[in-house]
């Protein structure tokens, strides 16, 4: 919502100003991204809205950011699906893993069957089990993220999400998101 028509007009509302040549909205942007100390506010006009599917281990990660809203699907309300994240490239072992998550399951889905509440039985199923939220997200906020979980200490399934993110900001706000990737994921 917005794009990078929203970091100019944030941006000129300060100064007054008008874009003189073609390309002076573009180096406004680049300006923008390297200065110090940062004007961060004219990124924060343009907004996002992404509806993910993950782990619930990668959400838990992901909700330790702040600066954004969510709503996630409540297994107090809903019953699970039986779906859950299997490593790749990991053979060994794979076979008891996938044993335990379908026996989780099969306990989950007996314990409501006895009249467990949703609430409780839950308490069976493993990190690996898929959550979905609409996550709510400012372009600067949104930066800050993919700054941090793009990074190769963080989490290679959370990186996934960065990256496939990363791409979506290149199509949506292709002028700010190559500033950023240029002054600040290349450091
Ligand atoms: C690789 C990696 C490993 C991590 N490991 C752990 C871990 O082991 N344990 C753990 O608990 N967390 C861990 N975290 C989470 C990390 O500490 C941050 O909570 C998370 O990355 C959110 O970052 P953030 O605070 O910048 O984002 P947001 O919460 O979105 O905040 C954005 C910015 O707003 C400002 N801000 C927000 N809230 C406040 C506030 N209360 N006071 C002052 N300024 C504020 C800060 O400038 C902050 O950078 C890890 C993160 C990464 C990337």
């Amino acid at each position: 919502m917005g794009g990078d028509a929203a970091v100019v007009r944030g941006a000129r509302i300060c100064y007054q100003s008008t874009a003189r040549t073609p390309d002076a909205d573009t180096r406004l942007i680049q300006r923008l991204i390297q200065a110090t100390p940062k004007h961060n506010t004219v990124f924060e006009h343009a907004v996002f809205r992404f509806g993910v599917k993950c782990p619930l281990f990668v959400a838990r990660q992901w909700m330790r950011h702040r600066i954004c809203t969510f709503n996630e699907k409540s297994l107090r309300y809903c019953i699970a699906d039986r779906e859950y994240y299997v490593p790749a490239g990991r053979d060994e072992g794979r076979a008891a893993y996938v044993a335990h998550m379908e026996a989780s399951f099969d306990l989950y889905e007996a314990l409501i069957a006895q009249g467990w509440p949703r609430e409780q039985a839950r308490a069976v199923l493993g990190l690996g089990v898929y959550t979905e939220f609409i996550w709510t997200v400012n372009a600067w906020s949104l930066m800050n993220w993919i700054e941090k979980r793009i990074d190769l200490h963080a989490q290679a399934e959370h990186r996934a999400y960065a990256e496939a993110i990363l791409d979506i900001y290149c199509q949506v706000m292709p002028v700010t998101a190559q500033a950023f990737r240029e002054a600040v994921l290349s450091r």
